[in-house]
């Protein structure tokens, strides 16, 4: 029988080229006057956000601040000086523009401003118990899904551990999603972040907390990726600009998924990776998915056959065994063909796996692996990923 469930979204979703430049009528109609942008260094260097701050005074907006001191995989420290300066500044809206890493900082930020404290406060699910500072946010690359998750991935520095912080009132406000916003991204960071959502995506759909409307979400967006990232990879400019836009929007619809079923195995592994080598996690999430999809798939053969349907893969010939593996050799290739890096390029050495491994089985999502998985068995797996990688040199 079908268990009973609930679906969140909590966030308003506008999608479409240029729909960024709404932004300052966005922020009249929310009757906010001082609008505090939180970005990075690569985004200014990109041009993007001179063009959200062109599209606010050309809104009548002479008062904002740019705040780009964001890093990747951003830290408990950065969050905290954002809220201070954002608080020192009188903000009253946040404006997160980037990937991943800026809108979890406009996440914790907008957190820390409503509820006062230091974020490691609200680590886990349901700490944040009122509205947060109003958020809106606008992604530049393919990968998070973030603009729409209840979700902040924040580094602790002391712990080198990447916690999360979960609430449905920490989703953002407003999502303006804007293909425009993505053409800039260079090719490594489309493939890595492309793997990121391709593996929400999967994780969202196949994991235990996983639901009618996630698994409607989650095959459209693994059919919408699997369709449209080699092109935004390596397309000339007559297919990327599509594909480029279609992987935001199959990003944006893994996030939809994840957001309400959970992510699983490959992210507890790769945001422990994460933690300790800083390692981007597109990169993580991309390097440990097939591994973990090898050691899952058997709990499940009709979903993973159906993974690997929407991957591409032709299964009139095959058995439903044979079927549901072929979503693993699936992704092998697309990570081969994307030059994905191995464990080895990433740093890791053989003498951390057992850390990794602890690490990985205190992760918040390890309930939500399809299969049983603890401690013994993430370390199986990062020596079975470490052992293929090695003997692929
Ligand atoms: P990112 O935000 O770290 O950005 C990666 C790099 O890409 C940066 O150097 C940035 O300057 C550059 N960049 C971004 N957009 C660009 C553009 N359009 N043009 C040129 N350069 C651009 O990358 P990400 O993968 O989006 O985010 C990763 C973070 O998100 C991790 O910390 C991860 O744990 C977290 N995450 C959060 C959620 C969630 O639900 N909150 C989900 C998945 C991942």
């Amino acid at each position: 029988m079908m268990q009973n469930f609930e679906f969140v979204l909590p966030t308003r979703i506008r999608f479409g080229a240029g729909i960024s430049k709404e932004i300052a009528a966005e922020i009249h109609a929310m009757g906010k006057k001082r609008p505090f942008i939180i970005t990075d260094e690569g985004i200014v260097r990109a041009g993007l956000a001179d063009r959200v701050a062109k599209a606010l005074k050309d809104g009548g907006f002479t008062d904002y601040f740019v705040f780009d001191e964001t890093e990747p995989n951003p830290r408990d420290t950065t969050v905290q000086h954002a809220c201070e300066k954002a608080k020192e500044w009188g903000a009253d809206v946040l404006v997160a523009l980037g990937g991943g890493s800026s809108m979890d900082t406009a996440k914790g930020a907008a957190v820390l401003l409503s509820h006062g404290g230091s974020i490691h406060d609200y680590e886990g699910l349901g700490k944040v118990t009122k509205p947060v500072t109003d958020l809106i946010a606008i992604p530049t690359t393919v990968g998070t899904g973030s603009e729409v998750t209840f979700w902040a991935v924040i580094t602790d520095t002391k712990r080198h551990f990447k916690m999360s912080v979960g609430s449905p009132l920490i989703a953002p406000k407003l999502a303006l999603v804007d293909p425009d916003l993505v053409q800039s991204l260079p090719p490594t960071i489309v493939a890595s972040t492309g793997m990121d959502a391709l593996t929400h995506a999967i994780e969202g759909y196949t994991c235990a907390l996983a639901e009618p409307i996630t698994d409607a979400c989650g095959l459209y967006a693994i059919r919408m990726i699997s369709e449209n990232l080699r092109d935004a990879v390596y397309g000339g400019p007559a297919v990327a600009v599509e594909a480029r836009a279609n992987m935001l929007l199959g990003s944006l619809i893994a996030g939809i998924c994840f957001g309400n079923s959970d992510i699983a195995g490959v992210h507890c592994m790769a945001e422990a990776l994460g933690g300790l080598y800083d390692t981007p996690h597109g990169i993580a999430n991309a390097i440990l998915l097939p591994h973990v999809m090898k050691y899952n798939f058997v709990s499940d053969l009709d979903k993973f056959a159906e993974v690997a349907k929407a991957l591409g893969e032709r299964g009139e010939t095959l058995s439903m065994r044979d079927l549901a593996y072929a979503s693993v050799t699936a992704v092998l290739k697309l990570n081969a063909d994307l030059n994905i890096p191995s464990l080895f390029d990433v740093g890791a050495n053989v003498e951390d796996l057992p850390e990794l491994a602890k690490r990985a089985s205190v992760n918040v999502s390890v309930g939500s692996n399809p299969r049983r998985a603890g401690e013994a068995e993430f370390l199986t797996i990062f020596q079975s990923a470490f052992l293929d990688e090695e003997h692929a040199q």
